[in-house]
């Protein structure tokens, strides 16, 4: 196997790819996105020609590497093991039916539908269930209040809407970007690389990630509740409540539930590999980022969703939705953003050893410039240090890391 990611091929063999599409969409005549199972989103070359992409698509491809400006990250609080931050809020959506409805506070669709309401931006790019097949996703370049909230809510399942980047440089003026920190990171290097699409981003909105299960674990989740998959008319994995529950309808009316602790702890075990490896799950590259806050107590409350200012830009869209009211809510002291994500904290510090230890096994390895990790390693505890090595070690065994991820048929 070439483990020198000097090709997308090269980058999935490794299980590096996060699926976001971004190759599909600066090489649409070599690579299509498609749902490969127990897997994820993957770009597969189109029949009659044949693998060996590199160029843009592969500068662009946040599986392989991530970088910050070191400008960017010049006063960053916390070391910059958060990211560029210029402040943090706590916000939820003004409209009651978007905060019940959103994931947390509802706030990444209040936000993107008050920049196109105001006129700031044309359409929304955004994730949402297929309407023919609940269990996968679909990109849309959203253009009105509805259709933008109705996307509210979050999928845990692959989703690749770089791949639909075309529609927000076609668009007759600048739109939102919406998605995980990878689907952002890599917005803004094709950004970088294609100056038509970078004229259309007007904001991107990152939505915080620990990772994205496959599509194989919603499947096994519906059976586990004594229901066909392909019965399925709706699913949602949160909201209506804060966190909400795990819910799905079948065509015949049947409903089922399961908290979101039991449905996340079984998805968790279907995360693709490259999300263990990630140092950034806070959107890291957006304008805003979004996710809980976790550090109060969610039973019973009104979801609140905490906003990680990031850029001047992401500044602006803020504070012009709180003066508009699409959004209420306040700043925060920075340090209950750690307090929000410890797991996500003791995460990014054990990468240090799964890197260090995939470098020495010879095993495809992302390269990181400017995310620190080793300090937060250094705070760890003994166990969880020694098994940010031997964790890994056994991970190259029984996920077949020195395999290619699956094999293609093109092949
Ligand atoms: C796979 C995954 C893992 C997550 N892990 C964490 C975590 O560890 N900690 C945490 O605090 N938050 C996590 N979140 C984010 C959290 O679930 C909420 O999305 C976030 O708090 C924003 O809530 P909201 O109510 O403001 O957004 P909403 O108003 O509900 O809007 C959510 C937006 O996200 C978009 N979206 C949903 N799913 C996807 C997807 N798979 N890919 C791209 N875009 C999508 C939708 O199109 C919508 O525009 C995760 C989300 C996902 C999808």
């Amino acid at each position: 196997m070439n483990s020198r990611l000097d090709s997308i091929d090269a980058v999935v063999d490794a299980h590096l790819c996060t699926g976001c599409g971004v190759c599909a969409y600066l090489r649409p005549d070599a690579l299509r996105m498609t749902d490969v199972d127990g897997v994820g989103v993957r770009p597969l070359p189109i029949v009659g020609i044949t693998s060996g992409v590199a160029g843009d698509a592969l500068a662009a491809c946040p599986g392989r590497a991530l970088q910050h400006d070191e400008e960017a990250l010049a006063d960053a609080p916390f070391g910059g093991e958060w990211g560029p931050i210029l402040d943090l809020y706590e916000c939820w959506a003004t409209d009651p039916e978007v905060r019940h409805r959103g994931s947390s506070g509802g706030v990444v669709s209040a936000l993107a539908a008050h920049a196109v309401t105001s006129g700031a931006a044309v359409g929304a790019l955004q994730v949402q269930a297929r309407a023919d097949a609940p269990l996968l996703n679909e990109t849309r370049l959203n253009r009105t209040y509805a259709d933008i909230v109705s996307a509210a809510g979050s999928r845990y399942s692959p989703a690749n809407p770089c791949e639909r980047l075309d529609l927000v440089e076609s668009a007759e003026g600048p739109s939102v970007v919406v998605g995980k920190p990878c689907d952002i990171a890599a917005t803004r290097a094709a950004a970088q690389r294609r100056p038509e699409l970078a004229e259309k981003v007007g904001l991107t909105i990152g939505i915080f990630c620990a990772g994205t299960p496959s599509t194989a674990g919603t499947a096994d989740l519906v059976r586990g509740l004594g229901i066909d998959p392909t019965e399925v008319e709706r699913l949602d994995y949160r909201g209506e409540g804060w966190p909400g529950e795990f819910r799905l309808r079948t065509r015949s009316g049947e409903t089922r539930s399961l908290s979101y602790a039991e449905s996340w702890g079984s998805l968790t075990k279907r995360r693709q590999w490259r999300c263990m490896i990630c140092p950034d799950h806070t959107g890291e590259f957006a304008d805003l980022s979004v996710g809980d806050p976790w550090y109060r107590r969610t039973e019973g409350q009104d979801g609140r969703s905490l906003v990680v200012v990031r850029t001047e830009r992401g500044r602006a869209a803020l504070l012009r939705a709180l003066a508009d009211g699409a959004v209420e809510g306040g700043p925060l002291p920075l340090e209950k953003l750690p307090a929000s994500q410890p797991s996500l904290e003791t995460t990014r510090g054990a990468l240090w050893g799964r890197l260090l230890t995939l470098r020495l096994a010879r095993v495809g390895t992302p390269r990181y410039r400017g995310l620190p990790t080793f300090r937060l390693w250094l705070k760890l505890g003994l166990s969880e240090k020694f098994s940010s090595f031997a964790g890994t070690v056994r991970r190259i065994k029984v996920r077949g890391l020195r395999r290619p991820e699956f094999m293609r048929e093109e092949r």
